[in-house]
């Protein structure tokens, strides 16, 4: 065996420790439909709440091996995660057809730059804790590689090709492991090419590669919480376990009013309408997203759209409003809270809406970071009644639910 060449010690400063996400499966295992990393899971794609969980964990840097047909959904899903999540990620890379190539594959993005320790982490594992990131980050610094595991309390038994029982290991001794698993990261470069060069490619967890070459690994105590979502089931057994956390429902309900004024377009619902008149106000005057604000600051019991962004505040004179209501859903976050609806309507005569519909409610669902089917937004005229009706402005109604620990 070729001496392996890698150091150990204190754990690294976390701009010296990346992750690689492994994302790249087609997740056949759990039924139909989009791969399984992109469904959603409590109303946002699994693929967002795994990045905003490593986020949280003490790593400098996260790098998503994606398919290449998936680079849309992708991109959704970095969309719809926490900005501070997305601060930390590199550009995605490309990943193989086994996970061993897809981890391959984000070491190769990490070589030249600055990283002592590389963790791998599952995409299907949305549940871990920073804690546990650091625990493995700290046996992986000391050691050289470290993954989490838990105690089997069933027995294990090895089988023959027919299914007969031909072994039963002794069960003090078996562990079942999870991820993140973290690796010195040039003893997890190496053994990636030892494997490689040996034409190895059907290692099913990183350190079974690092095994291999023959490098350390400890177990450090997992989570039971830190589940793998593979089929369907698992999926509903993880949003059960979302929403029992999330007791505190909630409606609130916004309201607002723009007068017509001079222009050739309108902001409404996040999009842009070409339209003989604008509407007067101090941002773009988007009366559809403002309300929507207000229903969300209403749930939460937080102000409203006023008190937090005042119109004498010149930052917001013209200012897009697409910002107001991503930072009223970044308030819900920091509650630990979701969205689980918002509900949109626009009272006007003109401009008719309904050609414009569904790019508003997918505009809004983008900025809110929520599934399509959580966004309704409806229209009415009010019968040439009252000032709507005459045509000398826009009112839009709000309802939003929020669910909260
Ligand atoms: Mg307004």
């Amino acid at each position: 065996m070729i001496k392996l060449a890698f150091s150990c010690g204190a754990p690294p400063d976390p701009s010296r420790v990346a992750l690689i996400l492994v994302a790249a499966g087609r997740g056949s295992r759990a039924g139909e439909g989009l791969p399984k990393q992109y469904r959603p899971l409590g109303g946002r794609p699994l693929l967002t709440r795994t990045l905003e969980a490593a986020a949280a964990c003490p790593v400098g840097r996260i790098v998503v091996a994606i398919h290449p047909d998936d680079a849309a959904l992708y991109d959704e899903a970095v969309a719809a995660a926490a900005p501070q999540a997305r601060d930390k990620l590199a550009p995605p890379v490309f990943g193989g057809a086994t996970r061993q190539a897809s981890v391959r594959a984000g070491v190769e993005a990490l070589a030249g730059a600055d990283f002592e320790i590389a963790l791998a982490h599952d995409a299907a594992r949305p549940f871990f804790s920073a804690q546990l990131c650091a625990r493995v980050i700290e046996a992986a610094a000391r050691v050289g590689g470290a993954v989490p595991g838990l105690p089997v309390t069933d027995t294990v038994k090895e089988v023959d090709g027919a299914g007969r029982v031909v072994n039963t290991p002794e069960r003090a001794r078996l562990r079942a492991v999870q991820t993140p698993q973290g690796f010195a990261l040039a003893l997890l470069a190496q053994a990636h090419e030892r494997a490689k060069a040996a034409g190895r490619e059907d290692f099913t967890d990183d350190a079974a590669v690092v095994e291999f070459a023959g490098g350390p690994i400890e177990i450090v105590e997992g989570e039971k919480t830190n589940v793998k979502i593979t089929e369907a089931a698992d999926f509903a057994a993880a949003e059960g376990r979302l929403l029992a956390a999330l007791p505190d429902i909630r409606v609130g309900q916004g309201y607002d009013v723009h007068a017509f004024g001079e222009g050739d377009h309108v902001w409404l619902g996040g999009v842009k309408i070409a339209h003989p008149q604008g509407l007067v106000g101090h941002s773009d005057a988007d009366v559809g997203l403002h309300a929507l604000t207000d229903a969300i600051f209403g749930a939460l019991g937080d102000g409203d759209i006023g008190s937090h962004f005042p119109p004498s505040d010149m930052r917001w004179k013209g200012a897009a409003s697409d910002q107001f209501l991503a930072f009223a859903c970044e308030r819900v976050r920091a509650r630990g809270g979701m969205i689980a609806h918002l509900d949109l309507t626009l009272v006007c005569e003109a401009p008719k809406i309904g050609p414009h519909r569904e790019a508003m409610r997918a505009r809004v669902a983008a900025i809110a970071g929520v599934a399509l089917d959580r966004v309704g937004v409806k229209a009415t005229t009010s019968e040439r009644l009252g000032f709507t009706g005459r045509g000398e402005g826009i009112a839009a109604l709000a309802a939003a639910t929020l669910r909260l620990p």
